[in-house]
């Protein structure tokens, strides 16, 4: 892979405390025809770009969401890839791990607090927003981990937005994120359904899509 397709976030890449990626849509690989066959293949490609990002050796944790809002919470040492059941947030405080959410329309939204140090990553569309989890999220930083919002910088990642979307859920997350004390907060502002060379789209592409990975670690 000479170009990975992947994107960083300025407001993140500034951190030293730790390493992001978003990955766009892999040029070739259209769910349309044979789903699995190309979910096999987006699986493969997501594993490339997380070897040639640097996090080849770091242990892989995978929320396996459901529009929910339930919070993994790693505050030990983890040795291997693990899957978490139903949760659509990750946080932790522990160096060297990956934290991983898949998205195709709802949003990734990374937050970093570089002092304590402690990450969060969730998946919040439009049923996870309505329920807070973006909120929900900080609040068990805060609890579990000693992380003060102001310390807090979140970035929101390319999401579906009106007028491809009825619900403005990215500015409802940044509602949240300021209503819980957090005043760095950065959006891409960018529309996955507006550009869908760049992005997978489920409401675009009527659910025949792959996804995004967001990628976030402590270094
Ligand atoms: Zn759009």
């Amino acid at each position: 892979m000479q170009l990975l397709p992947v994107e960083h976030f300025a407001a993140l890449a500034r951190l030293p405390n730790c390493r992001h990626v978003f990955t766009r849509r892999i040029a070739g690989i259209d769910v349309s025809h044979n789903k699995a066959k190309a979910l096999a293949r987006l699986e493969r490609a997501h594993w490339q770009i997380r070897h040639a990002s640097g996090f080849g050796d770091w242990p892989l944790l995978i929320a396996e969401q459901v529009h929910g809002d339930k919070i993994a919470i790693v505050d030990e040492p983890i040795e291997s890839d693990r899957h978490f059941t139903a949760c659509d947030a990750l946080i932790t405080n522990q160096r060297g791990v990956l934290l991983g959410i898949h998205v195709a329309d709802c949003c990734a939204v990374y937050i970093v607090d570089p002092k304590t140090p402690a990450i969060g990553l969730v998946h919040s569309g439009r049923k996870g927003t309505e329920i807070a989890i973006v909120a929900k999220a900080i609040e068990q930083m805060k609890k579990r981990f000693g992380s003060t919002p102001p310390d807090m910088i979140v970035q929101l990642s390319p999401c579906i937005r009106p007028p491809h979307y009825e619900t403005d859920f990215a500015a409802e997350i940044i509602r949240q994120c300021r209503s819980k004390g957090v005043s760095q907060i950065h959006d891409s502002g960018l529309c996955t359904a507006c550009d869908v060379d760049r992005y997978y789209s489920y409401r675009a592409e009527k659910g025949k899509t792959g996804r995004m990975l967001a990628l976030l670690g402590l270094t």
